[in-house]
C-alpha cells in the first residue's frame, strides 16, 4: 500500500499548472482524498503530481441569479457557506454532511469529487438535479460543459489530458423552490448504495436525478420515477443486485421529492 515513485509539484498559477501537466504521464492533486489511495493501490501511477491546491480557485458566492464554487472549495467550507442556507439549496449541505469524515471534510473537494467520477459520489446527484454546469479551463481555453454532458462514465469524463474544472455554477432557483437529497448509505464504505436528489418549484417537480445506481456517476429521472428507473440499466453487485438499488432508488426519489416539496414552503 505504497506509491510507486512519483515526482510532486506544486503550480503557483493555472498557466503553470498547463505547463507542468504537459507531462503525459502527469496528474492532478487537490486534497489527495480519492487520488492518493488509487495511487496506494497502484491503480494510478503517474509519474509527476501536479499540486492544484495553492491556486485560487475557492470559495463560495452569489453573482446576479448563480451560485459559483470554486473547484477547490472543501467540504467543510460548503459547510459552512451561508450562501447555502436557502432552502432552494439545501441539497448541496444535506449531501456533504454525509460525506466521509473529518478528514475527508476537510481536505476533500468539491471539484476533486466531480473529476473522480466515482459512481457512488454523492454530488453528482445534486449538481444534475439543480442543473448545474462546470466551467473548465486548459491550454486551448474555456469552455462550460453541463453536468449532464461530463460525465461520460464509471471513472470517467469529458475532461482533457490538461483540462482542470474551475468553477461549479448553480443557477438560482425560481423564488418559492426547494431542494432535497437523501441517500442510503454502504455501512462500511459510507458511500451511496443509492442516493436521490429532487428539485421543486412552486409548479412542482423541476428535476430529480439518482447516484449510485447506474455506470456513471448521476442519472436524470424523468417523468414517472418508477417507469424511468425501470427503463434505465442499473447495476448489481455483490453488496446489492440490480432489482433491489432499482427499488431503493424509486424510494429515495419519492422522499427526496417529499422533502423537497416541504422545503418550497420556506423559500420566499
Ligand atoms: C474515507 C473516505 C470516505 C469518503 N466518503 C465519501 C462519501 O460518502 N461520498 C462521496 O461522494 N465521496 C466520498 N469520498 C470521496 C471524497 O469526497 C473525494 O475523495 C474528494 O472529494 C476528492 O477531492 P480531492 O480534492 O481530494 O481530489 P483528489 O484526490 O486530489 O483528486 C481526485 C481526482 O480528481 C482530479 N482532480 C482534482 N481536482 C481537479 C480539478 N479541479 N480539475 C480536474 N481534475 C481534478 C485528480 O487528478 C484525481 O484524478 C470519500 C473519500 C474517503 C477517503
Amino acid at each position: 500500500m505504497i506509491p510507486a515513485p512519483v515526482r510532486y509539484a506544486r503550480a503557483t498559477s493555472l498557466e503553470h499548472a498547463f505547463q507542468l501537466l504537459a507531462e503525459p504521464d502527469s496528474k492532478i492533486l487537490a486534497g489527495g482524498q480519492s487520488l492518493i489511495p488509487v495511487m496506494k493501490l497502484r491503480i494510478a501511477r503517474p509519474s509527476l503530481v501536479v499540486d492544484i491546491s495553492q491556486l485560487e480557485l475557492r470559495g463560495i458566492d452569489v453573482r446576479g441569479d448563480e451560485l459559483h464554487v470554486g473547484a477547490l472549495t472543501t467540504w467543510d467550507e460548503l459547510l459552512d457557506a451561508r450562501e447555502l442556507e436557502r432552502p432552494a439549496l439545501a441539497a448541496i449541505g444535506e449531501c456533504v454532511r454525509g460525506i466521509g469524515d473529518l478528514q475527508v471534510r476537510n481536505r476533500g473537494t468539491v471539484g476533486g469529487s466531480l473529476a473522480h467520477a466515482d459512481p457512488a459520489s454523492d454530488m453528482p446527484a445534486v449538481l444534475l438535479a439543480l442543473g448545474a454546469t462546470l466551467q473548465l479551463r486548459s491550454p486551448e481555453g474555456e469552455r462550460d460543459l453541463r453536468v449532464a454532458e461530463f460525465f461520460a462514465g464509471p471513472f470517467t469524463t469529458a475532461l482533457s489530458a490538461q483540462e482542470l474544472i474551475t468553477h461549479i455554477v448553480v443557477p438560482l432557483p425560481a423564488p418559492g423552490s426547494g431542494s432535497a437529497y437523501v441517500s442510503v448509505e454502504h455501512p462500511a464504505s459510507g458511500f451511496a448504495l443509492a442516493g436521490a436528489a429532487a428539485l421543486v418549484g412552486r409548479d412542482g417537480v423541476s428535476r430529480v436525478a439518482v447516484t449510485g445506481v447506474a455506470g456513471q456517476p448521476s442519472l436524470l429521472v424523468s417523468g414517472d420515477p418508477h417507469e424511468a428507473l425501470e427503463a434505465a440499466e442499473i447495476f448489481g453487485d455483490r453488496f446489492a443486485s440490480a432489482e433491489y438499488r432499482r427499488e431503493l432508488a424509486s424510494v429515495l426519489v419519492r422522499r427526496a421529492v417529499e422533502r423537497a416539496a416541504e422545503r418550497t414552503k420556506g423559500d420566499a
